[in-house]
């Protein structure tokens, strides 16, 4: 099985962002059946929420609708 750059949007900002053929290699390797849905800065982001011992996401200026 071969894999292709995919651009996916990310769930948390909207943005596009490129989930790359070496990538999706990784994820099938880890055994992740799910794409990513969130791009690599929101994804970090995360991690430093956690890191800083906080269960909630950070808190974003989104537009509420
Ligand atoms: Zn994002």
């Amino acid at each position: 099985m071969s894999y292709e750059d995919r651009t996916l949007v990310c769930r948390d900002c909207g943005n596009a962002f490129i989930f790359t053929a070496g990538e999706q290699e990784f994820y099938s390797q880890r055994g992740f059946l799910n794409d990513p849905v969130r791009c690599p800065t929101c994804r970090s982001e995360r991690k430093q929420a956690r890191a800083n011992g906080s269960n909630a996401a950070p808190r974003r200026n989104v537009p509420r609708k």
